[in-house]
């Protein structure tokens, strides 16, 4: 659990780095979890073990990834326009509830059902 808390600091580390427009994203290839998980169609990822599904769906990370193919349509995927920033910082800001999750999952608190079922998107 420790390892899961570490990797979503990273996680949350990528998206502040967008967000600031120090870096860009390359999804699967760059996203922490992914890495490690990615592989075993998500099985054990902390992303997916916090909102049931597999392949980061119940994320703003669609909703992102939607608008870099349709507002901007580059090579890098990174912040480009206000919107973006908007975005960026949804993605960061969930992947700090997830980590707070893990937290409070280690410290024996219930939150499966208050955590998981939040509406996101
Ligand atoms: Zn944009």
């Amino acid at each position: 659990m420790l390892n899961k808390i570490k990797i979503m600091e990273s996680s949350i580390e990528k998206w502040e780095k967008i967000i600031a427009g120090k870096r860009s994203d390359s999804g699967v290839v760059d996203c922490p979890p992914c890495r490690i998980y990615y592989m075993l169609a998500c099985i054990g990822c902390p992303i997916a073990w916090y909102t049931g599904k597999k392949f980061c769906k119940g994320t703003p990370y669609p909703a992102w990834l939607h608008h870099q193919i349709q507002a901007h349509d580059k090579l890098l995927k990174k912040v480009y326009c206000d919107e973006c920033v908007t975005l960026a910082t949804e993605m960061r800001d969930f992947m700090a509830e997830i980590r707070d999750a893990l937290k409070a999952e280690q410290a024996g608190e219930t939150v499966k059902d208050g955590g998981k079922n939040k509406p996101h998107g």
